[in-house]
Formats: C-alpha cells, sequence, structure tokens
C-alpha cells in the first residue's frame, strides 16, 4: 500500500531513477540520487559513477551531495531531501547525516548492504544528535525492476 508521505515524492523517485539509468553506460549499477531543498528546488542530481571514474566513493548519494553544497555554497544541506533509489549503504547513511539532511527519501531496501534499516540503521542511531526523517519504500518495485534490468545484462 502507499501511504501519502510515499504518493508525494513520487515525482522526485521518477527522478533519481531517470538518474539511475545513466549509470549502465558506464558499466555502473544504476542508482540515482538528488537533493532538493525546503522550497522544492533540486539543488544536486548524481548516478552511481564509481566504474566510470575509478572512485570507490563515487555513489549516488555522495556525488548528488557534493553537487548540492557546491550549489548552495557551504556544507550544511539543512531543510534539504535526499533522494535515491536505493537504500543508502554506511558511507552514504554517514555522508547524509554529516550533511545535515532533514529527510532521506529511498526506493528499494538492500538486503546486502543497506545501513537504513536493512543490515544496520545509521540515520537513526539515538546516540546521534541528527537524525533525519526516513519516507522508505518509494516506487520500490520500479527500482527493483531496474535492478534486476542491470544484472540480468551482466551475468
Ligand atoms: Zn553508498
Amino acid at each position: 500500500m502507499t501511504t501519502p508521505a510515499q504518493r508525494a515524492v513520487e515525482p522526485w523517485m521518477e527522478r533519481a531513477l531517470e538518474l539511475a539509468s545513466r549509470a549502465p553506460a558506464d558499466g555502473d549499477v544504476p542508482v540515482g540520487a538528488l537533493v532538493v531543498d525546503p522550497d522544492g528546488r533540486v539543488l544536486g542530481e548524481g548516478w552511481n559513477a564509481r566504474e566510470r571514474d575509478g572512485d570507490p566513493t563515487a555513489h549516488a548519494e555522495v556525488v548528488a551531495l557534493r553537487a548540492a553544497a557546491r550549489e548552495r555554497g557551504e556544507w550544511r544541506l539543512d531543510g534539504c531531501t535526499l533522494v535515491v533509489t536505493l537504500e543508502p549503504c554506511t558511507m552514504c547513511a554517514g555522508a547524509l547525516v554529516l550533511a545535515r539532511v532533514d529527510r532521506l527519501v529511498f526506493g528499494a531496501f538492500d538486503d546486502k548492504a543497506g545501513a537504513v534499516g536493512s543490515l544496520w540503521d545509521v540515520v537513526r542511531d539515538r546516540r546521534l544528535n541528527h537524525r533525519p526523517e526516513v519516507v522508505s519504500g518509494v516506487l520500490a518495485d520500479r527500482v527493483a525492476e531496474q535492478l534486476r534490468g542491470f544484472f540480468a545484462d551482466h551475468r
């Protein structure tokens, strides 16, 4: 069932899916992300570019957070929402807490590496004083389908 909170952010997830679809051209797993400011303006976008850039930290979320911080002119992204197709890993969950984003929206859960509920819950650890709100499961079927398609082609 789709909740009103999930439905409200579906257009952003549509955009994240579109960004994710650019990754496979370079052999990268399709994951896309964007950062939206409190007025709904997109501050930064990115997709997984580990293979393209030969950079282990070039996950979609980190690419989008860096672009957003450049656009805003500072590292603090308070008031912003990070939207990403797949549940963030430990690095990205840590990065979004450090960037002080207010909200995280993601699509599918990642049973193998997820750090927002699957294997760990980095963003809602009570020992942290900054804990973003989380909306998960947004267009999760579409995200899962996109990933399945990639892995079916790269086997
Ligand atoms: Zn990551």
